[in-house]
C-alpha cells in the first residue's frame, strides 16, 4: 500500500498553506478540486494487468484518489514524517476502538485516562475485557501516576487532553516517556485541540487520533475518523484496517478535506468566541468556576502553554449550586442562539448539562451544575447577550 502513505515531504511547512494545497497534486481537467471517487470495482484491461503489480487504486477499500487526497492532508498536519501515514474509519470512536486493537492482544495491560471520552471507557470495559485486556484508569491530573501503574505486560497508555468534560490537560511527553521505558506505546486522543494547536506525535506519542467530525469535518453533517502514526506503525494500523474490512464513504472523504480546508480560519474564530465567553462567564456571581485550559486559572495552565499553540472552542462551566431545575430549563429552553445537543465542532454554538463519570477534580464534594459550551463561529455579541439573558433567567425568583 505504498501508494497509501502521506507525500508530506513535498507539503509546505506553514500548516494554513499546507491546508490550502495538500491532496491536490494531481490534474482533474483542471479542477481545484479532487473530484469524489465513488469505486468499489477496478478494471483491470489485460490478464498481465491483473496478475501484475497492483495499481495505486486497486479496490475500493484499498485506497482510492478521494481517500489519498484526506489522508494525505491529514498527515501533513499531524507529521507522520514520509513514511508514516493516516488510515481512515467511519467514526471518531472507530478510531479509537481499532487503533486499541491494534496494540493490544489477550494478556495485555493497558492505562487509560480517568478523563477519556465515556464511550471509549465502555469499549474497554466491555470488549477488550472480554478479550482478556486488562484496562487500568490513572489520575488525567497527574502525569506521574502512570509510572506507579505499569506492568510488564502493560502495552499501551491512552491519553486524551484535555479530558472530555473535565478538561485536564495531560504531560504528553511524560507519558511518552513512561510508555516507552517500559516497552509501552502511547496514544493520545487529540480531537479538542486538532493537530493545528498541538502535535502529539512530535510531543512522544505514537498514534494520534482525531474524531474529524468534530473540527476537521467542522459542519456537523457526518461521522469520521483518522489516526496517523510514523512508521512502523502507521503499516501496522493500515494492515489492522484492511483485515477488518473498515471503510468509509467518499463523499464523507470529500467533505471532511473540504472542511479541513478552512480549519485555520474557523478554529481561530472558535478560540476567539470561547475566550470571550469563558472571560465573560468567569466574572458572572450565577458561576462558580470555568474550566477552560487557555485561562492561568486551570490548574494545568502552563503545561497547555508549554504543549499547545491554540485552544478550540470548547470548554465547561460550574455553575453556583442552589439553582432549581425549572431555572435551569428557563435558561437552556430559551438560548437565542446557543443549541442543546451532543458532539460538537461544528459552526453553531451548543451548551448541554454534563454529569461526568469522574469526580469533577477542581472541587470538593457538592458541585454545582455543570455546564459544556461549544463557541460557535456567530458574532461574539450575539454569543454574550444570549449567555447574559441566560444567566438572568438562571438567576430569576
Ligand atoms: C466525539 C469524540 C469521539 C468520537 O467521535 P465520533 O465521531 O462521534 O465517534 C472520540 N473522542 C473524543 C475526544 C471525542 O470528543
Amino acid at each position: 500500500m505504498a501508494d497509501e502513505k502521506a507525500k508530506n515531504s513535498s507539503l509546505p511547512s506553514s500548516a494554513a498553506t499546507s491546508l490550502a494545497h495538500s491532496g491536490r497534486g494531481h490534474d482533474h481537467a483542471g479542477a481545484v478540486n479532487m473530484p469524489v471517487y465513488h469505486v468499489s470495482t477496478i478494471l483491470y484491461k489485460t490478464l498481465a494487468a491483473l496478475r501484475g503489480k497492483r495499481p495505486p487504486t486497486s479496490y475500493g477499500r484499498k485506497g482510492t484518489p478521494t481517500s489519498r487526497a484526506l489522508l494525505e492532508s491529514v498527515a501533513a498536519l499531524e507529521r507522520t514524517g514520509e513514511d508514516g501515514g493516516a488510515v481512515v474509519l467511519p467514526s471518531g470512536l472507530a478510531a479509537v476502538t481499532i487503533t486499541l486493537l491494534a496494540c493490544v492482544k489477550s494478556g495485555s495491560h493497558i492505562l487509560v485516562t480517568d478523563g477519556v471520552y465515556a464511550p471509549t471507557r465502555i469499549f474497554c470495559d466491555t470488549m477488550l475485557k472480554d478479550m482478556g485486556v486488562e484496562t487500568e484508569y490513572y489520575d488525567p491530573a497527574n502525569s506521574e501516576h502512570p509510572a506507579a501503574l505499569m506492568r510488564p505486560e502493560t502495552s499501551l497508555i491512552v491519553a486524551e487532553s484535555p479530558s472530555s468534560q473535565t478538561f485536564e490537560v495531560q504531560d504528553l511527553p511524560k507519558l511518552a516517556a513512561i510508555a516507552h521505558e517500559g516497552g509501552a506505546l502511547l496514544l493520545a486522543d487529540n480531537t479538542w485541540a486538532t493537530p493545528l494547536f498541538c502535535r502529539p506525535l512530535e510531543l512522544g506519542a505514537d498514534i494520534s487520533i482525531q474524531a474529524a467530525t468534530k473540527y476537521l469535518a467542522g459542519h456537523s453533517d457526518l461521522l469520521l475518523g483518522v489516526a496517523s502514526a510514523r512508521a512502523p506503525l502507521y503499516k501496522k494500523l493500515l494492515k489492522q484496517c484492511q483485515r477488518l474490512g473498515v471503510w468509509t464513504g467518499p463523499d464523507d472523504m470529500a467533505l471532511t478535506l473540504r472542511g479541513m480546508r478552512t480549519l485555520d480560519v474557523r478554529l481561530a474564530r472558535h478560540q476567539e468566541n470561547a475566550l470571550a465567553l469563558a472571560r465573560f462567564l468567569a466574572g458572572r456571581a450565577e458561576v462558580r468556576q470555568v474550566i477552560h485550559p487557555a485561562l492561568s486559572s486551570h490548574p494545568q495552565h502552563t503545561l497547555w502553554q508549554r504543549d499547545f499553540s491554540g485552544a478550540s472552542g470548547l470548554f465547561a462551566v460550574e455553575l453556583q449550586t442552589g439553582f432549581s431545575e425549572n431555572n435551569l430549563s428557563a435558561m437552556l429552553d430559551n438560548m437565542r442562539w446557543f443549541a442543546m445537543g451532543y458532539s460538537w465542532g461544528g459552526y453553531e454554538s451548543l451548551i448541554v448539562p454534563v454529569e461526568p463519570v469522574r469526580q469533577f477534580p477542581y472541587l470538593g464534594q457538592g458541585s454545582g451544575q455543570i455546564l459544556r459550551v461549544h463557541a460557535g463561529l456567530e458574532n461574539i455579541d450575539d454569543l454574550l447577550a444570549d449567555m447574559e439573558a441566560g444567566l438572568a433567567r438562571l438567576a430569576a425568583k
